[in-house]
């Protein structure tokens, strides 16, 4: 953990959030600032800081996250529709917190 990161804040509940989903590897919350009708995020416990950042030991906790990201958006009713996952990586590639997250983003009309 990382003591100035805010999604370690979150994953640790020292920042109020709902989680949509929670299991001992990840948690999924709402995007605060939401770039569609369903914009989710799917965070590691575990302070990454960047997909630059991956070890050979991180693969199962990446894969986990595109699993819980199918799940969720069948939850959310868009894994028909369509969506898009999407990990920013450092500043010239839009990133903003340097704590890996997948954005799910989705629920345009069709
Ligand atoms: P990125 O630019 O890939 O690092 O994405 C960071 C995302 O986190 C942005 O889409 C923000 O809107 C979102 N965000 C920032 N603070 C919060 C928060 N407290 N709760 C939920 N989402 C947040
Ligand atoms: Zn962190």
């Amino acid at each position: 953990m990382d003591p100035e990161c805010l999604f370690c804040k979150i994953v640790n509940r020292e920042v109020p959030s709902h989680f949509l989903h929670e299991d001992e590897d990840l948690v999924v919350f709402k995007d605060i600032n939401p770039a569609a009708p369903v914009h989710l995020l799917i965070v590691p416990r575990k302070h990454i800081r960047s997909m630059n950042d991956i070890q050979e030991e991180d693969s199962p906790i990446v894969g986990k996250m595109f699993l819980i990201a199918k799940k969720m958006a069948k939850e959310f009713g868009v894994n028909k529709s369509g969506y898009k996952l999407l990990f920013n990586v450092e500043k010239g590639g839009g990133q903003e917190i340097f704590h890996i997250h997948l954005h799910l983003i989705g629920g345009w009309r069709r």
